[in-house]
Order: structure tokens, then C-alpha cells, then sequence
């Protein structure tokens, strides 16, 4: 995901380093390079400024560029901020289920992994956590993606909502809640419906869900590859509907990583989890520290 940034970071940080005694404008020309290469990464330009800023202010004083590995107190400032711009205050792989059974709600756009991703979820609370659960699909524009949702829980060993023609999302959502309840589970997931674009349906159909089953957490899965575009889509998710964290897939791709890097920091969520690949194992917990390692090799 971040192999051209990390490259290009590489290259600046190297010549860095090896420079021994650096002048304030050596660090600024460094983080110059630093800025192009965080843009070519699709990560948004107030985002860039606010960290090329950050660090310019810890990495010109004195104490740096007089210090005896000047060029290794920049990287650590770059690798401590990039951890600041990513995390958020809370641990992202802790979701609030503790009174059962705890809704959780995923919403996003068709084609972000949705389904996928409340497959492996539920796959991690229930093998990690030991968690009882209960998935249902509200999709009933698609009958195959309800489906989808039935093969994949069978896979993994997790109880479906049975599917009954003609009910509408708000019938399921519902039906999903009192079974839950009468079923003794501990989480019941929703898997919304998706669709192309943001419209209004698509928020008005997940926002009275939202007010009948009112989610513990309300997840929002975005397509990792599609950068800045991913982080408008949260931003107005979660205007809309409010989201209490989000899920990046497609982070196995050969995306550039911008939207891993802006989506803290742009939409005030915090990045839950990603996704790395098709298989109901490939859900990692998202750790600020595990990428700003791997950006900076
Ligand atoms: P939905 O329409 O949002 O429910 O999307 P799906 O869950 O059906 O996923 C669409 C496609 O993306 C499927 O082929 C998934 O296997 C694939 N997919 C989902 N998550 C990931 C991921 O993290 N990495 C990769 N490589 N593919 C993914």
C-alpha cells in the first residue's frame, strides 16, 4: 500500500542521515520533498501542510540540527507525528459490545467491502472474543448480496437472520434485534444496504435503522484505493448518520495510502480496521504504529 511513499521517503531520509551536521535548510529542503511526496500519496493538501508544519517546528530548533544524529531526530520527529496524525484516543480494535446483545451497524458504499468486512468481523469477535453472533442483511435491493451474507456465515460458522421475501430493511433490522435477544447472542451486526453514490435513500434507509436498533457502533467500510474519494465519503457518512469509527479495505492493493493518512485527521474518526485481502481472516486491527513503520521502513 505505501511502497512509493516509503521509497520516497526513504530516498530523502537516507541523504539525510548521512549528511552528519544539518542546517535548518537542509531540514527544509528535506521536508519539502517530504510534502511532494505525502501529495503524490493522495493524501489532502491541509493534511500535508499540517504536518510538514509540525514537524518544520520540532525539527529547526537548535537541538536538532545541533545535535550529534541530526538527521535521525528528523526521522523520529516524521515517524512520532505521522503516529499523531493516525491515531486516535481510543484502542481502535475495542468495540463497544459489552451489553448484550450490542448492535453494530455497517454502512458504506456498493463495492467497499461491506459485505466482506461483516464477514470477517464477525468472524473476529466470534473466534477472538468467544462472541456470540448475529448477522443480517438489509439489502433487499440486491437479493444476491443477502445471500452473500448467508454463504459467508455458513463458512465461518456464524447464525444468519433467515431471509423472508418481500420484508423491507426496517422489518429485519427489527426481527434481527428481538432474535438476538431471544437467541441469547451477544452482537448482532447489519449490513446495510449500499449503492454507487451517496443519495438520499441511502441515508434515509440506514438513518431509520440507525433509530431502531441504536448501534453500539456504527461502522463505516471505505474503499481503501480510492483515496481522497474515500475520506469524502466518510465525511459525509458520518455528517449524515454519524460513525463511530471506520474500516479501510483493499489495503493489500497497490493504492498510494493517502486515504489511511488524511481520514483522521479530515474526518475525526478513527480507522478501526483494514482490510487486506478476499478471505474472512484478512481483518487486521488498524495500528498507527505498524504503518507508520511500514511508511517509513
Ligand atoms: P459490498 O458491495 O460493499 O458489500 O462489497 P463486497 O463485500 O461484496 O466486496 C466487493 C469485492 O471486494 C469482493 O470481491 C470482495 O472479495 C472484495 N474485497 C473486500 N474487502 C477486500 C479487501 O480488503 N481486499 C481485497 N483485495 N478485496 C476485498
Amino acid at each position: 500500500m505505501f511502497e512509493n511513499l516509503s521509497e520516497r521517503l526513504s530516498g530523502v531520509f537516507d541523504r539525510l542521515t548521512k549528511q552528519g551536521a544539518l542546517s535548518e535548510a537542509d531540514v527544509e529542503s528535506a521536508l519539502r520533498e517530504v510534502r511532494t511526496a505525502l501529495l503524490e500519496a493522495d493524501v489532502s493538501l491541509p493534511v500535508v501542510r499540517e504536518f510538514v508544519k509540525a514537524v518544520s517546528k520540532k525539527a529547526t530548533g537548535q537541538a536538532v540540527t545541533k545535535s550529534i544524529t541530526p538527521g535521525q531526530q528528523v526521522v523520529k520527529i516524521v515517524h512520532d507525528e505521522l503516529i499523531a496524525m493516525l491515531a486516535g484516543d481510543t484502542d481502535p480494535g475495542v468495540l463497544k459490545i459489552d451489553s448484550p446483545p450490542a448492535p453494530i451497524l455497517m454502512v458504506g458504499l456498493q463495492g467497499s467491502g461491506k459485505t466482506t468486512t461483516t464477514a470477517k468481523l464477525a468472524r473476529r469477535l466470534k473466534d477472538r472474543e468467544g462472541k456470540r453472533v448475529l448477522l443480517a442483511s438489509l439489502d433487499t435491493n440486491r437479493p444476491a448480496a443477502m445471500e452473500q451474507l448467508a454463504i459467508l456465515g455458513t463458512q465461518i460458522g456464524v447464525d444468519t437472520l433467515p431471509i423472508v421475501k418481500g420484508e423491507d430493511p426496517i422489518a429485519i433490522a427489527k426481527r434481527a434485534k428481538t432474535q438476538a435477544s431471544l437467541g441469547g447472542y451477544d452482537v448482532y451486526i447489519l449490513d446495510t444496504a449500499g449503492r454507487l453514490h451517496i443519495d438520499a435513500e441511502l441515508i434515509a434507509q440506514a438513518a431509520a435503522v440507525r433509530d431502531v436498533v441504536s448501534p453500539r457502533e456504527t461502522l463505516l467500510v471505505v474503499d481503501g484505493l480510492t483515496g481522497q474519494d474515500a475520506v469524502n465519503v466518510a465525511t459525509e457518512f458520518d455528517a449524515k448518520i454519524g460513525v463511530t469509527g471506520v474500516v479501510l479495505t483493499r489495503m493489500d492493493g497497490d493504492g498510494r495510502g493517502g486515504a489511511a493518512l488524511s481520514m483522521r485527521a479530515i474526518t475525526g474518526k478513527p480507522i478501526r480496521f483494514i482490510g487486506l485481502g478476499e478471505k474472512t481472516d484478512a481483518l487486521e486491527v488498524f495500528d498507527a504504529n505498524r504503518i507508520a513503520g511500514r511508511i517509513l521502513g
